[in-house]
C-alpha cells in the first residue's frame, strides 16, 4: 500500500471523492507500548473501539497479547487476524453457541457475566460431549460502577448490584479455579477518581462474599485527548489504580487486568473529509453520523479539525457539519474551528477517530465507501509522544 508523509500529500495525489481513513501504525504502536511497560498488570485491547486487522497486528507487534472480544465476529477476527493471542470474551450476554464456538473452536476460556443464568449458560456450553464441566474455565464476574466521571455512560446496562455481587461470586467460585473481577467506569473517564471509587465498590463485594480472587479487571475508560477533553497524565491513573488494587482483600498473587479500547486506538486514525457546499457557517461534508462521525453527532464530541488548503487565510472561525445523507439528524454541531473563508471543494482533516470513529461507518443512504492509507505525520494529539503541556491544575488529581 502506499505511503503518505500526510493528509495534505493525499489529497494532491489523490483528489478524493469519497471520504478517506488515514491510518497511522506509529501512533498506535506507541500506545501500545505505554500500556505495555507502564500500566502495571496486563492491558487487553477492546476490540470494539476499532476491528481493523492491521490495527491488532500493530498492538500485537508491540506487546498487546491479551483482547477482549464482545462478539462471535470478534472472537474469529481476532484468531484469525492474531493465532496466538489470548481471547476474553467480556459481553456479559452471551449465546449459548457463541459461548460453545470460542471455547471449543477457538480456545477461549475468560468469560464475564453478571447473572446466574449466564453462570448456567456458560457451564453448560464449555462441557465436553459427555457432560462433563470444563475445569479450566477463568470467570469474571462484572460489578455495576458508577459512570459519573465519564464522558459517555457504561453504567446502566451491564453488571449486578453490590447487593447480588457476594452470591454470584460465590456461586461463580464453585465452577472455576480463577476468578475475576470486572467493570467498567465508562469511556473517556476524565479523572483516575473514577477508578477509585469503582475498586472500592469491588472491595466491598469481594469482603462480602469472602471467596479469593484471582484477578481485578478495571476495565476500559482510560481517555484521549479532544478539544475541550484534555485529561491528568495516564501515568497518574496507573499509579492510583495501583495503589488501591495492591489494598485489596485478594489473593497474594492476583491479577491486575485493563481493556484500554478508545486509549489504543484513537490516535490511529484521521478522517479526510470534502466540503460539498457551503450554507453560511454550515458546511455540507461528505462524512457523518452514519459514518466515522458518529460521536460528533450524538453526542457533540468535537473533534480536532485542519484545512488542507494552503491558501486559506485565517482568523479562523466555528462551523456546524451537515453529513451526505438525507436525514435532518446527520448534523455536527461542533463548533469546528476552520479558516472563514473555506468553502465547496476544500477538503479538511478530522483527527483522533482512530476509536469508535473508523468502526462506526455503516452504508446507510449508499455512502460508507472509505479508503485507507497510511501516512507518517504526527497525529494531531497525543498523549504519548511526551511534549504534552498538561491542563490546568484543577483538573488533575493529587495523589496524596
Ligand atoms: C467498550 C468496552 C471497553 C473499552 O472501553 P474504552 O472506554 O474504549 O476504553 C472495555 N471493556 C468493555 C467490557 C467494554 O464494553
Amino acid at each position: 500500500m502506499h505511503i503518505y508523509p500526510d493528509a495534505k500529500a493525499v489529497v494532491r495525489a489523490l483528489a478524493p471523492d469519497e471520504p478517506i481513513i488515514l491510518n497511522r501504525p506509529h501512533a498506535a504502536a506507541r500506545a501500545a507500548r505505554f500500556f505495555v511497560q507502564k500500566f502495571p498488570g496486563k492491558s487487553l485491547y477492546a476490540v470494539k473501539a476499532n476491528p481493523s486487522p492491521d490495527l491488532l497486528q500493530v498492538l500485537w507487534e508491540n506487546g498487546v497479547t491479551h483482547y477482549d472480544v464482545a462478539s462471535i465476529a470478534e472472537v474469529r477476527l481476532v484468531r484469525e487476524t492474531l493465532p496466538g493471542a489470548h481471547l476474553c470474551f467480556m459481553h456479559p450476554v452471551k449465546t449459548p453457541r457463541a459461548i460453545a464456538e470460542a471455547y471449543h473452536k477457538h480456545g477461549c476460556r475468560t468469560f464475564s457475566l453478571d447473572t446466574l443464568e449466564e453462570l448456567e449458560k456458560i457451564v453448560a456450553a464449555c462441557a465436553d460431549d459427555a457432560g462433563n464441566p470444563a475445569t479450566d474455565l477463568k470467570l469474571c464476574v462484572r460489578l455495576r460502577v458508577s459512570s459519573e466521571y465519564s464522558e459517555l455512560s457504561l453504567a446502566s446496562k451491564f453488571g449486578c448490584d453490590l447487593t447480588e455481587a457476594p452470591a454470584l461470586l460465590q456461586a461463580t467460585r464453585q465452577h472455576c479455579d480463577w476468578l475475576g473481577v470486572c467493570f467498567h467506569v465508562g469511556s473517556q473517564a476524565m479523572t483516575p477518581f473514577a477508578f477509585v471509587q469503582a475498586i472500592e465498590r469491588a472491595r466491598a463485594a469481594i469482603a462480602d462474599a469472602s471467596v479469593v480472587i484471582d484477578m481485578v479487571d478495571v476495565g476500559g475508560g482510560f481517555p484521549s485527548i479532544y478539544p475541550e477533553l484534555d485529561p491528568p497524565p495516564l501515568e497518574d491513573y496507573f499509579e492510583i489504580i495501583h495503589k488501591h488494587f495492591e489494598a485489596l482483600p485478594i489473593a497474594y498473587n492476583a491479577e491486575l487486568w485493563c481493556e484500554p479500547g478508545r486509549a489504543l486506538s484513537a490516535e490511529y486514525s484521521s478522517l479526510v473529509v470534502r466540503v460539498e457546499k457551503r450554507r453560511g457557517e454550515e458546511l455540507y461534508i461528505n462524512d457523518g453520523a452514519y459514518g466515522a462521525l458518529y460521536d460528533a453527532a450524538h453526542v457533540g464530541w468535537k473533534f480536532p479539525v485542519k484545512a488542507l488548503e494552503d491558501d486559506l487565510i485565517k482568523p479562523e472561525i466555528g462551523f456546524s457539519f451537515y453529513g451526505p445523507t438525507c436525514d435532518d439528524a446527520d448534523f455536527m454541531e461542533g463548533p469546528f474551528l476552520l479558516p472563514e473563508d473555506i468553502q465547496a471543494g476544500d477538503f479538511i482533516e478530522v483527527g483522533m477517530l482512530g476509536a469508535y470513529g473508523a468502526a462506526m461507518k455503516t452504508g446507510f443512504n449508499g455512502f460508507g465507501n472509505a479508503e485507507q492509507y497510511v501516512v507518517e505525520d504526527e497525529p494531531m494529539a497525543s498523549l504519548y509522544r511526551g511534549d504534552r503541556v498538561l491542563p490546568a491544575s484543577d483538573n488533575v488529581v493529587s495523589l496524596r
